[in-house]
């Protein structure tokens, strides 16, 4: 990128973030010089990314200076899919980042075929204005598409999802590109569903003013994205934050990656409450009830606990136990100073949880660190991850150096 190039990302992440802001705040804020400044407004203006809005106590705008600067809705728009166990999240999200439209199909076929399949019948009805929401709204500026699995974000490579069939070595980007076409202008972006849910919670949520953080989103699966200095750390590799095969407990249940005993196995929703059932079928003495047909949920656990249940309690005891022992061990060697916990564990079980997870962390970890580090609950925004899959292309159409693809 040439120093023009430089100067226009410098500008118009600079109208994005500060938004409304005038003509001099933009020239003062960019660091660039005012004839610069003018002439790079001029040109933003011109192509339409960028329009002038009345300031307050400025009812019209008078004079070719006047007004505040702000992106255009209607400039461009991003398309984001994030494919979950059974279904697939849509969200379009505008060039200002304002959500458009939020959807749900479910999913026909979870294997690597059928998924791309819908994944491409999905984008092109949306593309090609098969939805009100974004009529009127420019053009398809990107897609983001967000997965489970071990994914290489840089190449668009899924080499896992653990355990569904048929999406071992996967070239997503490429599959999707030949159902779709590739468009220089629109280009597809593949990424593992847990750093997109830390991208939008960096972007809209508790992370925003954040430079470094650790976010752990422990569900159904368990991972995490280990954000530094305002950047996805990805590894040599791409596939960096496998926080869920972190081995916890010797000789453990086999986990789906081939080790035994790892975090994920141990305090996923699908574990926890295997747990819980079996102790009911051999007739443990506890509270929770579990008829035919009726469901123990996390929540269930977590109110037996709070009422003192020796069951419900002692789960969430070694639950907690169990995730502190994995995360002690990336907060002493990484000094996140930030640690976000996400997903329907932490939201299920809740605060004592949390509680236990602290507890477990600083009883273990290096303590000028654990002491110094903050630990925060996650959004509880149902479509994070299709949000943060349409902020994906949104980040690489800003140049913003998030991605740090
Ligand atoms: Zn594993």
């Amino acid at each position: 990128m040439g120093e023009h190039g430089e100067n226009r990302r410098a500008m118009l992440n600079l109208i994005r973030e500060r938004q409304p802001l005038s003509g001099r705040q933009a020239a003062d804020g960019g660091g660039m010089s005012r004839s610069t400044a003018k002439r790079l407004i001029d040109g933003l203006l011109a192509e339409g990314v960028v329009q002038r809005v009345a300031a307050p106590g400025q009812p019209g705008i008078r004079g070719p200076r006047a007004g505040n600067l702000r992106l255009r809705g209607d400039y461009g728009w991003c398309l984001g899919l994030n494919v979950e166990p059974e279904r697939i999240e849509l969200c379009a999200l505008s060039l200002a980042g304002d959500i458009l439209g939020l959807e749900s199909h479910p999913l026909r076929d979870r294997g690597s075929e059928g998924t791309i399949r819908q994944l491409a019948e999905i984008a092109s009805a949306s593309r090609d204005g098969g939805r009100s929401t974004t009529q009127g709204r420019g053009r398809l500026l990107g897609i983001g598409v967000a997965i489970a699995g071990l994914v290489d974000a840089r190449q668009g490579f899924v080499y896992d999802c653990f355990p569904v069939p048929g999406w071992e070595e996967v070239p997503l980007k490429e599959r999707l590109e030949e159902k779709l076409g590739a468009e220089p202008g629109a280009p597809i972006l593949v990424e593992d569903r847990v750093r997109c849910m830390a991208v939008a919670e960096k972007r809209y949520g508790v992370a925003r003013d954040l430079d470094t953080f650790l976010y752990v989103d422990l569900g159904s699966g368990v991972g995490s994205c280990f954000f530094l200095d305002n950047r996805i750390y990805r590894g040599k590799n791409g596939i960096a934050g496998e926080f869920g095969h972190v081995p916890v407990k010797e000789n453990g249940p086999q986990c789906n990656c081939g080790n035994k005993g790892c975090l994920e196995v141990m305090v996923s929703t699908g574990s926890l409450k295997a747990a819980v059932k079996s102790s009911l079928e051999s007739k443990v003495y506890t509270q929770l009830k579990g008829g035919p047909g009726q469901e123990i949920s996390l929540e269930d656990i977590a109110a037996a606990a709070g009422q003192g249940d020796k069951l419900a309690s002692l789960l969430l005891f070694e639950t907690s136990e169990l995730i502190g022992i994995g995360l002690a061990d990336l907060v002493s060697v990484f000094d996140p100073g930030a640690v976000i916990l996400a997903g329907e564990v932490v939201r299920g079980l809740g605060p004592l949880l949390v509680e236990g997870v602290v507890r477990a962390v600083r009883l273990r970890g290096i303590h000028p660190i654990t002491q110094r580090t903050r630990f925060l609950n996650g959004s509880s925004i149902p479509h994070l991850g299709a949000w943060g899959a349409a902020t994906m292309p949104l980040e690489h159409w800003f140049g913003s150096g998030i991605l740090n693809v």
